[in-house]
Order: structure tokens, then sequence, then C-alpha cells
């Protein structure tokens, strides 16, 4: 293991003496700004077959944190189509509009703790000063300013820019960007997605976290925060992610095709086979429950390329 990889993850690896068996609580975890496309299909699939086929739960969480990215309806044409692939969730949907209390007494944790600071630069202001990296100008700033609508940030020494991923193996972060201090709670006053996900994870107790590689270098922050609550991290599986023709990563933003749902075990053996699982002749004819309960027994975590 490398000298500079000091994080919490690789300690815990090395260090545990005592082996405790993960419950192994799965999720997922989608914004509603559309519905579910292809790409989100496979995230949802491979989540729930990680927590399945090691006898785990699979839960389903809202990621609503931003009404004004929210198209009305999209979460619940999310989970009938959840539903309609046979992907059934454990417990209740999550909202996380409905967890600001959750969030705002974790943020009061870490403001007991010190190192989280009150920030008044606009983007702007900190490209002015250089390239777009925040330079840690407003640490010391310690109450708010009530003057001023002003974004919470959190210190980040650095310590948390390598992990273990499962499926992308030891990963290191080496640009700035990665490194500044990050923002927790926004100056228009919502959390960010990057405290939310971790207040969440933690207070749902997921322990394996499945989600695309496009979420990847968000991966040291939130093990930062981790360890900032003292807690530790999930066992992390980056996934590929579905391309477009050209190239691009399939997004509701980039106005991926909603799925045709009368094709269910088309986009389902497509999405299995996406994710390098051995799809059997005999499955072809298979309606959506009957595959997902095939897949269960057959998942082989280890074949996603
Ligand atoms: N809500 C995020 C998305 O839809 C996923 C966040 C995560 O899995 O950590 O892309
Ligand atoms: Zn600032």
């Amino acid at each position: 293991m490398d000298d500079n990889c000091s994080n919490q993850v690789a300690k815990q690896t090395t260090n545990s003496v005592v082996k405790q068996t993960p419950a192994c609580i799965g999720r997922f975890a989608p914004s509603p700004s559309g519905p579910l496309h292809f790409g989100s299909l496979v995230a949802a699939i491979a989540s729930y077959m990680v927590a399945k086929s090691n006898g785990g739960r699979w839960l389903v969480r809202m990621e609503d944190l931003d009404p004004p990215r929210e198209v009305a309806g999209a979460a619940q044409q999310i989970l009938t189509s959840l539903e309609s692939f046979g992907l059934y969730w454990d417990g209740e949907v999550v909202y996380q509009s409905q967890r600001q209390s959750l969030y705002q007494q974790k943020l009061e944790e870490l403001i007991r703790q010190k190192i989280v600071y009150y920030c008044s630069c606009s983007r702007r202001a900190i490209e002015n000063r250089n390239q777009a990296v925040y330079d840690g100008h407003c640490r010391g700033q310690l109450k708010a300013d009530r003057l001023n609508s002003q974004a919470v940030r959190i210190m980040f020494a650095g310590g948390f820019e390598c992990f273990d991923d499962q499926l992308c193996g030891h990963c290191q972060f080496y640009s700035k960007a990665d490194k500044q201090d990050f923002i927790i709670k926004r100056r228009d006053g919502l959390f960010a997605y990057q405290l939310a996900v971790v207040c969440d994870d933690i207070e749902q107790g997921v322990d394996h976290l499945v989600r695309g590689m496009d979420i990847i270098d968000s991966t040291p922050r939130q093990n930062y925060l981790y360890h900032c609550f003292a807690k530790a991290p999930p066992i992390y599986y980056h996934i590929p992610l579905v391309l477009d023709g050209a190239g691009r990563k399939l997004s509701k933003s980039s106005g991926a095709p909603r799925l045709n749902e009368n094709n269910k075990t088309d986009l389902l053996l497509k999405a299995f086979s996406h994710l390098g699982q051995k799809v059997d002749a005999a499955m072809l004819d298979a309606d959506s429950e009957e595959l997902i309960a095939y897949f269960e027994k057959h998942w082989q975590t280890e074949l996603i390329k």
C-alpha cells in the first residue's frame, strides 16, 4: 500500500482483528429529475443484486434535495418503474426532502468540532483569485453573519485521496479540486449532496454502496465525512457507466430516452449483460420477475467490468 494512503478505509482493512460480518444493506438513490432511464436501471439492478445475493436488504431513497431540479411526478414514476421491473425494495422509501432535521443535527456536530466555517465568496470572486479551486479564504469565519447568505464549508485536510473499490481496485485522486474545502450547506440554504448522502447512508446502515462511476470522485469527500462522524465508510462498488452513441453518460439532463416498458425482458437482459452477467438462452422468454429471481441466484459481482 502507498505510504501516502493513510485514510481510514485502508487502515480498517489492514488493522481489523475481529472481522465483523456486515449486515449487508444496499440502496438505490435516484434523483427525481426525470423518469428511470437505462443507466439508472443498471444502477438499480447492480445495487439490488449485490445486496440480495449477499442475503441483505435493498433500500430506495429519493434524493429530492434540490427542488428546482426536480420534475413533478418523477419520483412516483421511478418507483412504479422499479416495481414493474420486479425490483421491490425493503422498508419505506426515504425522501431526502423530509430529512432536514437530521442534516441540521449532523451539521451541528461538525460545527461543535470547529471544522466548518461560513463562506461568503461568490463563484466569481473565487475564480478571480485563482482557477476555480477554493482557496480557504474564509477559514476562520466560525460564526454565521446574519446579514449575508453564506455557504457552509468543511475544512478538508487531505489524507482521504485513496480508497479501495471492489470493482475499480485501489483508487487515488490527485487533482487539487478534489482536496478543496467543500460545501456542505449551500448559500441558498439547501443541504449539499455530499453531506446529505453520508448522513442518510449512516442513518440507514448502508454498508454496501453500489453506484455509477460518475460519482467516484465524491468518495474521498464522503470518506472524510464518515471519519468526522467517527463511522466506518461502506464497501464501495462503482459500476461502469452506460454511454450513448456519442460516448456521453446517459442522463436525464442529456435527454436519455424513457424506458419502453413493453420491452422489459429485453431491457433487463441488456442491463444484466452490461453488468457482465451470463445470460442463459432459457431466460430469453422469461418475464421480469423470473429474471430477477434467476439472477438473485446466479449473480456474480466479480463479472462486472
Ligand atoms: N442521487 C444520485 C444520482 O441520482 C446518486 C447518489 C449516490 O448514489 O451516492 O445520481
Ligand atoms: Zn469564502
